[in-house]
């Protein structure tokens, strides 16, 4: 991939095309238009995909979030003003602040409250910071809803400085040291980048849900994560010129775990080796424990597929470099299974056991496990960044500790 840097004169350029389109905000009280001028005065502009939507055109790469998929009906109001506007024919009508609008599918495309519109619109403010309400929720920029057979996909499409502002408070708390938000920030930013598109099939880049980033839109938002978003925007990590896999998880017990240990296959980034981490032990769950009942084992293996009878007895028959269960023996009435370490949590339960850091012991009818740490362990420990930050180190060492051999740098193709 090429390399551009466009100006901050490029970026104002833009954002004036763009009326007065507000971009940033934060809970309570949005930034004026002079604040985010000096925002983005600060930093240089990168952008990664320009995708220009046919209506307003926003001044940062444009990402695409399903939040709502296959919807019967959906409400739409703002207490701005906004307009919504037809994909296909262009056709534009101006819609009224306050007013609730029911958008629904209908034979010949999409109607909005009175007006019917073909199978593809957005939604676009025209001023204020208040974004665009879908439901219940706040989202800033452009609403597009299309329609497929007789259900709606609503798509929030909006600079991906605001879809990492929308997404910190999911993953780490606000209270958190200022260093390890910036460090949470590139890692989310640098994941989303790097999994563009993974939802195009379905007229998205990434879903709203834990399988890609959870992301609720402007409640979402906190004053110190948005600050920790701006303080690094645009910073990607890279690795020999392309973007990074930047996986992260709670806390990783002590040591990170390599992309091959968790997953399989081959190791194909050398910066998620997996690391020593002495800083995470604060963590709730740094250290666990978990009893389950043989039929509870037997039920959940069940209930994923796999062929099994009675439970009978666990044995760890594999450890990974970092401690981890690569493999498990499962001993029942009609054979053995052996599984991943990963496989088994999944079908355990991520939050019954925890991470596949544990020691194991028949108890009775059950198996008693202790564990340490929450997660998959490998890449990024938000505990662990946490601990750092307490420590005074900034966030380049905190991200040069858990994705070793990465450059942070700003991105564009
Ligand atoms: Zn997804
Ligand atoms: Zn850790």
């Amino acid at each position: 991939m090429r390399k551009t840097k466009i100006l901050v004169l490029g970026m104002m350029l833009c954002m004036l095309n763009s009326c007065t389109k507000p971009v940033f905000y934060r809970r309570d009280k949005y930034l004026s238009p002079r604040e985010t001028k000096k925002v983005a005065e600060k930093k240089t502009v990168t952008v990664v995909k320009k995708r220009k939507p046919s209506g307003k055109r926003l001044p940062q790469t444009i990402i695409r979030i399903g939040i709502l998929p296959k919807k019967k009906a959906v409400c739409i109001s703002s207490k701005e003003r906004y307009e919504v506007i037809d994909v296909f024919t262009s056709e534009k009508i101006s819609l009224e602040t306050e007013k609730v609008y029911l958008i629904k599918p209908q034979t010949q495309g999409i109607s909005v409250g009175n007006h019917l519109l073909s199978s593809q619109i957005r939604f676009v403010p025209l001023s204020g910071d208040y974004g665009i309400k879908v439901d219940n929720r706040r989202y800033r920029d452009n609403i597009v809803i299309r329609k497929k057979n007789s259900h709606l996909t609503v798509i929030n499409e909006l600079g991906i400085e605001g879809y990492v502002c929308g997404i910190m408070t999911q993953e780490v708390s606000p209270l958190w040291p200022a260093e390890s938000l910036k460090a949470q920030a590139v890692t989310a930013r640098t994941y989303a980048l790097k999994h563009m598109g993974k939802h195009s099939k379905q007229g998205f880049d990434l879903c709203a849900t834990t399988h890609c980033q959870v992301f609720n839109g402007i409640q979402a938002e906190d004053l110190r994560t948005n600050q920790a978003v701006y303080a690094t925007w645009g910073e990607v990590l890279t690795y020999q010129g392309r973007i990074a896999k930047t996986f992260c998880h709670s806390c990783c017990g002590g040591h990170t775990e390599s992309e091959s240990g968790a997953w399989g296959g081959a190791q194909s980034s050398p910066y998620l080796k997996g690391v020593i981490c002495r800083f995470c032990k604060p963590a709730p769950h740094y250290q666990w424990e978990r009893r389950l009942t043989l039929k509870y084992i037997e039920n959940a293996l069940k209930n994923k597929g796999y062929s099994v009878g009675k439970i009978k007895r666990l044995a760890i028959s594999d450890r990974n470099d970092s401690g981890r269960v690569k493999k498990l023996k499962i001993v029942h009435s009609q054979g053995t299974l052996e599984l991943r370490g990963s496989k088994f949590r999944a079908a355990m339960g991520y939050q019954v056991v925890r991470s596949s850091l544990f020691n194991l012991r028949m108890d009775g009818e059950g198996v008693k496990f202790v564990g340490r740490g929450w997660g998959h362990g490998v890449g990024f420990c938000q505990w662990g960044a946490k601990g750092m930050s307490l420590r005074g180190y900034n966030y380049k060492r905190i991200l040069n500790c858990y994705y070793p051999g990465t450059q942070l740098e700003k991105w564009s193709d």
